[in-house]
């Protein structure tokens, strides 16, 4: 493992910290896109990036990418993050959407919807999840039918991200109950304004209403408006997953191990820094070199996308590990601030930023996958354990005894 840049990274990484520096006066300041004011920034800073071909490096050019390598484009993330700590509001779309559409979207779905994606101009939510299906995506019950040109969908789907504020959607939905569950499923894209479409916020633990229950009402989805094959939608779904980033857990909205060690040095317990205190000094020292073993570990991914091959289970190891040790980080500095623990806004140390990071971090561990989700992939495709029951196996959606459709 060569823990340096290769001579053309390091030329790359100077050309964007140069463009970075140049313009990181227009960097959206922060807020997670719960308002107005906050998608518009980031959208201009979308386009100011997208006009310098700093937008999607990796997608081909004929969409507006740079056909960049892997490797560049985590190199551009790193330095990006030096200077937006803010939520990206486009991730769901650039990241996940975008590369599903490029697979299995018609030519003229490409053309109508990568360019405005990339842009920013329009923003993109998935709705996958639902009240009975989240780990269980193909257990799905939201369905379509058939009418002339259009489908018609009735059901609800639950932790919409951005639902509030994107303009489109993708779909998830089963078209045909008679066959396996995996096997009835299609994939559609949908106008979020679309009549029948009935979104609604979701008070979340931190006071934010960052997600949504989408309620479908008899919405009329246009038949160009499939992608893929009908009752082939698992295909999509299994792209979109693939693409899904495994970064989640990395995050602890902008806060590392250094601005802990802050903290507790800025602390006063009885007239003295925390930080005089051995026992916080073991827990600094220990989640020190836990997260060193995360960030080695995600070194080998680097050393596999910056060789052209393709990264092993270190994703699945990495949200794993790092979600609930941030939780933990986050939790350890609350605790330290003892009673202002408790305050919020901007009067409380650092503006509440190890509150938020605390209340949003056990989300952390259910979205892309749930803790124990991710140990059952390590343990069955990383160390070849036998798979778990499925009971519904081989078996008729309709006919398994959860319900009707
Ligand atoms: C912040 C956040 C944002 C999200 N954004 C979106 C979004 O934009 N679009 C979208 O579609 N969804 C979104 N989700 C939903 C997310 O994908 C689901 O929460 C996740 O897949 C888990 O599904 P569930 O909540 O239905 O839990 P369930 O699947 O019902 O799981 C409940 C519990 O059972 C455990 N469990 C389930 N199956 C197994 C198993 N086979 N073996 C062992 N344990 C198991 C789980 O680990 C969990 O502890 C978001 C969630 C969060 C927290």
């Amino acid at each position: 493992m060569d823990f340096n840049d290769a001579p053309e990274e390091a030329a790359f990484r100077a050309e964007a910290r140069a463009w970075l520096e140049a313009n990181a006066q227009a960097v959206p300041t922060g807020g997670l896109g719960e308002n107005a004011e906050a998608v518009a920034d980031e959208k201009r800073w979308q386009a100011l990036k997208a006009d310098a071909g700093w937008a999607c490096l990796t997608w081909p050019e004929e969409y507006g990418g740079r056909a960049a390598s892997p490797m560049q484009n985590v190199i551009w993330n790193e330095e990006e993050s030096k200077y937006k700590a803010s939520v990206n509001i486009f991730s769901i779309g650039q990241g996940m959407l975008g590369p599903t559409l490029m697979v299995h979207g018609t030519e003229e779905q490409k053309q109508r919807y990568l360019r405005p994606m990339l842009r920013g101009e329009e923003i993109w939510s998935q709705l996958f999840s639902e009240p009975g299906a989240g780990s269980d995506i193909a257990g799905l019950r939201t369905h379509c039918v058939r009418d002339g040109d259009d489908w018609i969908t009735n059901g609800q789907k639950i932790w919409t991200s951005g639902a509030h504020y994107s303009d489109w959607g993708i779909l998830v939905a089963r078209t045909d109950p008679n066959v396996v569950k995996h096997a009835g499923l299609s994939y559609f894209i949908v106008d979020m304004k679309a009549p029948g479409i009935e979104i609604r916020p979701i008070k979340q633990i931190d006071g934010g209403s960052g997600f949504n229950e989408v309620f479908f009402n008899d919405v009329r989805i246009p038949d160009s408006s499939r992608v893929g094959e009908i009752n082939d939608g698992w295909r999509c779904v299994i792209t979109t997953l693939m693409n899904e980033r495994s970064s989640l857990g990395m995050s602890l909205g902008g806060l590392g191990i250094d601005d802990l060690i802050e903290l507790a040095r800025e602390t006063r317990w009885d007239g003295s820094a925390a930080i005089d205190d051995a026992s916080v000094r073991r827990r600094l020292a220990d989640y020190y070199i836990r997260l060193k073993g995360v960030q080695y570990t995600s070194y080998r991914s680097l050393t596999a996308l910056s060789r052209g091959a393709t990264p092993g289970p270190e994703g699945s190891i990495g949200k794993l590990v790092s979600a609930p040790l941030r939780q933990e980080m986050a939790s350890f500095a609350v605790d330290l601030l003892g009673e202002a623990g408790v305050l919020r806004g901007d009067a409380s140390a650092a503006r509440g930023a190890w509150q938020s990071a605390y209340l949003g971090a056990p989300g952390i561990r259910l979205a892309g996958g749930t803790d124990e989700i991710l140990r059952n992939i390590v343990a069955e495709r990383v160390l070849g354990l036998p798979p778990e029951m499925r009971a519904d196996k081989g078996m008729a959606f309709k006919e398994i005894p959860t319900g009707s459709l």
